[in-house]
């Protein structure tokens, strides 16, 4: 123990980046390791893996209109808006003197339905690939029926036999434990000490069992894998390493392709894409941005942003160590009021996808995020919740920073910008209670 704290001192004290860090301050990582001649085979991931993806939630559409029917102006599939937010854009250079050029557009995953956060792309999928593989499995059903006999009364009596445990910050309870019940599981989510009663309280109303920890997530996900392994019957749902999860994200990417194109923006070498993505373990801004490298190639631009006290990716992506190494092992306390971000130690499979993918992580403060969720609301009338209003720091502060200007020189795109678009991933909001988002809209805190 003492030996590996000797050898993380040593790792910090040497790297002015992970110095910083250790001070709280907001930074720009650059990723180093870019390369754009990736084949996108990594950690026995494929590009056809989406496309599976793909398939397997287009074979559910049927069972999700039904189940759910605020999905069927999308037929089944559960997609969120792309939306133009100019007058944030004007916001941003307003107050933040963002020299922003080009479009600024919100992907309002904040939005989705059934989960209302990103969460109901992942959660919500990689439930359904277990479903289906128990029903194929047997005999329920054949993968040309249409998954609607999925609600028959017998069928969700089969389900009820076996259990799902996941551990969360909070929206993955909520996607995993919403479809779960639906599907006829009994579902436990193991929630960490950052869980907002709200979620806590509407997964009761579900029939979810809740347990609470007054630790953090880590602590959460350990506790849920272990009592998932001791029923046979039960599946855990492993946010810390799901190929299937990151899976499910990556499917954005191509809907989102499908969107750009129906609103006229233009992707290639003079229209660079930059898209920015609050990150928690990876899991989420991993997926997509694995999706969007694999749809845009070197003409998307993918960056993450963390709170100043969970950066974890950051951490593990510039030391090498990835998830040998967590927040706390720098001095940092984990605790944010970002929740959906309070992750002290990242997912290691995500690292090491993104490792020549990511273009850099941003690091915010807890104080700007009130300030970006009231700079949207007075705009644009949109409410995200706070962990979502991380995304801002992007567009923000791209080109405030001296490593954000050189970036975009060294890939010749100075006298581009004006035709750059940059998208801000929302990655929740739409459930959050009235009296909490009045809370929200006048809580201000210290600079911290
Ligand atoms: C979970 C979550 C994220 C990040 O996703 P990870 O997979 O944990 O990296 C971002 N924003 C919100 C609101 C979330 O709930």
């Amino acid at each position: 123990m003492e030996l590996r704290d000797k050898g993380i001192n040593t790792l910090v004290n040497e790297s002015e980046i992970l110095k910083k860090v250790k001070n709280r301050e907001e930074i720009l990582w650059i990723n180093k390791d870019k390369n754009e001649k990736n084949d996108f085979k990594v950690e026995g991931l494929t590009p056809e893996d989406i496309d599976d993806a793909e398939d397997r939630l287009s074979r559910f559409s049927e069972y999700i209109m039904k189940a759910f029917p605020e999905t069927k102006k999308d037929k089944g599939l559960i997609e969120s808006p792309l939306r133009e937010i100019p007058l944030m854009k004007n916001t941003l250079n307003k107050n933040y003197r963002s020299k922003l050029e080009g479009k600024l557009f919100l992907k309002m995953d904040s939005h989705l339905p059934i989960a209302g956060s990103v969460k109901a792309r992942g959660g919500i999928y990689e439930i359904l690939k277990h479903t289906e593989d128990l029903a194929l499995e047997k005999g329920l059903i054949k993968k040309d029926d249409s998954y609607e006999k999925l609600r028959d009364p017998e069928v969700r009596d089969f389900f009820s036999q076996y259990s799902i445990h996941v551990g969360s910050t909070g929206n993955l309870g909520l996607s995993i434990g919403i479809i779960s019940a639906e599907i006829g599981y009994k579902v436990t989510v193991h929630m960490s000490a950052d869980a907002k009663e709200w979620k806590k309280d509407l997964l009761r109303n579900y029939g979810v069992e809740v347990v609470e920890y007054t630790e953090d997530y880590g602590k959460a996900v350990e506790e849920g894998r272990k009592k998932s392994l001791e029923d046979p019957n039960s599946y855990f749902v492993d946010d810390e390493n799901s190929k299937t999860l990151f899976l499910g994200y990556s499917v954005a990417a191509k809907r989102l392709k499908k969107q750009i194109k129906e609103q006229n923006i233009m992707v290639d070498k003079d229209h660079p894409l930059f898209v920015y993505i609050p990150c928690g373990v990876g899991g989420a801004p991993g997926g997509i941005s694995y999706g969007l490298k694999v749809v845009f190639k070197e003409n998307v631009h993918c960056f993450f942003v963390e709170p100043t006290e969970s950066p974890c990716m950051l951490i593990g992506m510039e030391s090498g160590l990835n998830n040998k190494i967590s927040v706390q092992d720098i001095g940092l306390t984990g605790i944010t009021d970002a929740d959906g971000l309070a992750v002290g130690r990242p997912s290691g499979f995500v690292g090491n996808v993104m490792k020549n993918l990511l273009s850099g992580i941003f690091t915010i403060k807890d104080f700007k995020l009130y300030d970006y969720l009231r700079d949207l609301m007075n705009s644009e009338n949109i409410f995200l919740e706070p962990s979502a209003c991380a995304t801002f720091e992007g567009p923000a502060n791209l080109l405030n920073y001296n490593n954000g200007i050189e970036f975009i020189k060294s890939i010749n795109l100075n006298s581009k910008m004006e035709n750059a678009t940059h998208i801000v991933w929302a990655t929740g909001g739409r459930l959050v209670p009235e009296d909490v988002r009045k809370e929200y809209l006048k809580t201000h805190i210290k600079n911290k």
